[in-house]
């Protein structure tokens, strides 16, 4: 089975009004801010004509992966999202 067909089988619950992921305002992103338009495997990310990165965090796996790169800088803030809400993944 293809991941794709897998992460199809997740459910995600979006918690309006309270993403669980931001992005610092920014004139130019930083490299790492920048490559998260093609390393997040949600394709949150992604960068407007005027250059700045932007995310719309629905359908987020919760990998970490711009946490890791973009939080300690602080170019992004990272929570969980709130208890119930986010991906519910599924096994099996
Ligand atoms: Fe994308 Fe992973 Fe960051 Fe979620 S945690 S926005 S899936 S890179």
């Amino acid at each position: 089975q293809k991941v794709e067909e897998k992460l199809y089988q997740n459910r995600y619950l979006v918690d309006a009004g309270q993403p669980h992921i931001k992005i610092a305002p920014h004139e130019k992103p930083s490299k790492n801010l920048l490559a998260m338009t093609h390393l997040c495997p949600a394709g949150c990310y992604s960068e407007a004509e005027t250059g700045q990165v932007e995310i719309a965090a629905d359908g987020c796996l919760e990998c970490g992966t711009c946490r890791v790169l973009c939080e300690p800088s602080g170019e992004i803030s990272w929570n969980y999202p709130r208890g119930g809400y986010g991906i519910l993944f599924k096994f099996g």
